[in-house]
């Protein structure tokens, strides 16, 4: 198998040339076609697997082949640091896009965050706690929403965010498509995917 059979749009087969990706890894092959066809996902898959190209190759997709306008996929992650690698890895996938990523996380100043916004992004990659002074703020809008993704949710749950992300999910339209990554699948996390999915896909790696 190979990237060209996800028919992709060719500004994304583009990134992944110039990433160096040749073959899909497992979880890429089986997840990208279901996000494709605008399915919610479950997908169960450790970090190193390519579970960020297995969401983040879609999400371009999509966000290029329909109209523009507002923040229209969002990425929560546990740590600045993975929230930074996935704004890395979509940078670098999407290269070729014209399509805008940002990064929101605490500990660094809000107000670039906030003009960072204002300048308008098509994707935020954040985490729970920040993103929450954001909606609770009113400095970034959401309503643009199309595509949500919740990465290494047991990890978020384990650093006890479950309950800013039900806070944050309350703020986004109902109408989205949602995928939901998780390494295991504690019961919290069963629950929480019973909550935010429809109708759910499962791939494993
Ligand atoms: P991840 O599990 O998303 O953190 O990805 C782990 C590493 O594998 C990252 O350095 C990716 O750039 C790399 N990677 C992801 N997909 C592929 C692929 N299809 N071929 C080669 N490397 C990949």
């Amino acid at each position: 198998m190979n990237f060209s059979s996800f028919n992709l749009h060719p500004k994304i087969n583009a990134g992944i040339t110039a990433a160096g990706y040749s073959t899909p890894t497992p979880i890429q092959a089986q997840a990208i076609p279901k996000i494709m066809r605008q399915r919610d996902v479950m997908g169960l898959a450790q970090t190193g697997t390519g579970k960020t190209a297995a969401f983040g190759l879609p999400i371009l997709h999509r966000l290029l082949t329909e109209p523009r306008g507002g923040v229209r996929a969002l990425v929560i992650a546990p740590t600045r640091e993975l929230a930074e690698q996935i704004h890395e890895s979509l940078s670098q996938l999407g290269n070729r896009s014209g399509l805008r990523s940002t990064t929101i996380y605490g500990g660094v100043g809000i107000n670039p965050q906030i003009a960072r916004l204002k300048k308008g992004v098509d994707i935020v990659v954040a985490c729970p706690g920040r993103l929450l002074d954001h909606i609770q703020q009113g400095t970034i809008d959401l309503r643009r929403l199309q595509m949500l993704v919740l990465d290494e949710a047991d990890q978020m749950f384990d650093m006890g965010f479950l309950p800013d992300i039900r806070r944050i999910i309350k703020a986004l339209p109902v109408q989205r498509q949602t995928l939901l990554f998780s390494a295991t699948m504690p019961k919290e996390i069963r629950h929480l995917a019973e909550e935010v999915l429809t109708d759910p896909e499962r791939v494993q790696v």
